[in-house]
């Protein structure tokens, strides 16, 4: 009966081998072994349920049409899989019904591990570098370092309530995405490495998509991708970083698709960024977008001023560097970008105050600044005072320079004419032109009106100097 199974098995192959690409036929079908044949069923052991789910997805005709050919009409195929150890399992099940003529059966052999054991981590293989700790983490990406704000909220606290249920809460998949350098890398990587103390059994594993799709083109080159493929089986906590690299790449992509459906099956937690959200995401299959959505999306923005000077001051505490709130307020002003970037100056400011034994001051800032901060000279015109003066105080260009003595556009009106006086070289009379025709006494008079208004009403003086920052440092209406 064996002798028999075998017979008819070679002649399978011999058949597919003609019908696929050499690199093919080693990958999927060398590997499998036919166990036995009875009632023109053909049962063939294949190494894992990856395996087979990839066979059945790619090699379906073919197999219907391999043994169409050498059972004849009736003849159906059986698989039988091999499983984790620590499957429980045993029973075997038909996972899809089948089409005429084959029949797909999946039998469960418990005990015969494969999976987790002996296969070459494709992190190890040659030019790919990443060498260290098992989980590819970087240590320092922790929560505590993350500082929260409005803009990076929704991901921070999701991230944190899956790093206590990995797998166990509806966020699965978890996607973040927003735009280079607003620390998605940083929330995902402080995920893994939380999970990493509180449950210390799960196995974490972080990659970036690049990493991803080369070590498969290695594994494609060196016919590893089944020692790729259940490396990446055995995680518990999968974290693939930049998924819009896989855009175009089709093959990557696919195995991606099965790693994905397979874990996510088995109910481990898969996290991933991206630079955009996923409907946006182009040359990526659709079958892959739609499970993206699968569980939660949460997007992380450019961070408001209060975050940046908490991150900021959060960062040079940390290197045990003080530096004056004006001087904080005015890098915070200044970098409004993205965090990166904000690190970058921090970085670049302590450089040179050490280089020059300076102390970190405005002056030292300044210099440092020049070519991300506009001078404010050049910059901060009528035009530019008029509108973001309107804009604070939620009122109509019109309005703001027109005759009606409304409250509201008077005090507008007079704080403009005062940051004018301050930031431009107009004279009194200039100024008078620009806001509808007055003479140089009115502009004295708006001058003096907003001093009393300093001196006397609090309110009136928080807004002022959160209007007279914006000013001064250029922030962008
Ligand atoms: P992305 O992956 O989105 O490009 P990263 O995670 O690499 O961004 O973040 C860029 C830098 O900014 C990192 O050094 C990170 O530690 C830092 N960073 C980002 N967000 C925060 C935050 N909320 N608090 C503290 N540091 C942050
Ligand atoms: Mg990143």
């Amino acid at each position: 009966m064996r002798s028999d199974c075998q017979a008819v098995w070679e002649d399978c192959l011999q058949f597919i081998q003609g019908q696929v690409n050499e690199q093919s036929f080693k990958t999927w079908f060398k590997p499998i072994e036919p166990k036995k044949l009875e009632n023109n069923t053909l049962t063939i052991q294949v190494p894992s349920q990856f395996f087979y789910e990839w066979l059945e997805e790619h090699y379906l005709s073919l197999l219907q049409q391999v043994i169409h050919r050498t059972l004849g009409p009736q003849g159906k195929l059986e698989y039988s899989i091999i499983v984790d150890q620590g499957n429980t399992q045993h029973k075997p099940f038909t996972i899809k019904l089948p089409l005429h003529p084959s029949s797909y059966v999946q039998q469960y052999q418990p005990n015969q591990s494969v999976a987790g054991h002996g296969f070459k981590n494709p992190f190890t293989l040659k030019n790919i570098g990443g060498a260290g700790q098992a989980s590819y983490l970087n240590p320092n990406y922790t929560f505590d370092a993350f500082i929260e704000g409005s803009c990076n909220q929704l991901a921070k606290s999701a991230a944190q309530a899956i790093a206590k249920k990995p797998g166990g809460t509806s966020f699965n998949p978890f996607m973040i995405y927003g735009g280079v350098g607003l620390g998605k890398t940083h929330v995902v990587q402080a995920l893994g490495n939380e999970i990493k103390t509180l449950l210390t059994k799960k196995f974490v594993l972080y990659v970036t998509s690049e990493q991803f799709t080369a070590q498969f083109i290695e594994a494609l080159r060196n016919n590893s991708i089944q020692d790729f493929s259940h490396f990446y089986l055995q995680a518990d906590l999968l974290i693939i970083d930049d998924v819009q690299f896989l855009s175009g790449k089709e093959k990557t992509q696919e195995i991606f698709f099965h790693i994905f459906n397979h874990l996510h099956q088995a109910g481990k937690q898969i996290v991933m960024t991206s630079d955009c959200p996923p409907r946006e995401l182009k040359g990526l299959q659709d079958r892959l977008l739609s499970r993206f959505k699968w569980g939660l999306t949460a997007d992380l923005q450019q961070p408001d001023f209060e975050t940046r000077v908490a991150i900021i001051q959060s960062k040079m505490e940390k290197d045990g560097i003080s530096m004056a709130d004006e001087l904080v307020q005015y890098v915070a002003h200044s970098v409004d970008t993205n965090i990166r970037e904000l690190e970058g100056v921090l970085i670049s400011l302590i450089a040179h105050a050490s280089l020059n034994r300076a102390e970190i001051n405005l002056e030292l800032a300044k210099q440092v600044l020049k070519n991300i901060v506009q001078e404010i000279h050049t910059e901060v015109g009528m035009d530019y005072i008029q509108k973001t003066v309107a804009a604070h105080y939620n009122i109509s260009l019109e309005n703001l320079k027109s005759k009606s003595r409304k409250r509201e556009f008077v005090t507008a009106r007079q704080v403009a004419m005062f940051f004018a006086k301050k930031y431009t070289n107009h004279s009194l009379k200039s100024i008078g032109y620009y806001f509808g025709g007055r003479d140089h006494s009115t502009v004295i008079h708006a001058l003096q009106a907003v001093n009393d208004m300093i001196d006397t009403e609090p309110h009136f003086k928080l807004s002022f100097e959160d209007l007279q920052r914006k000013i001064k440092f250029k922030v962008p209406l």
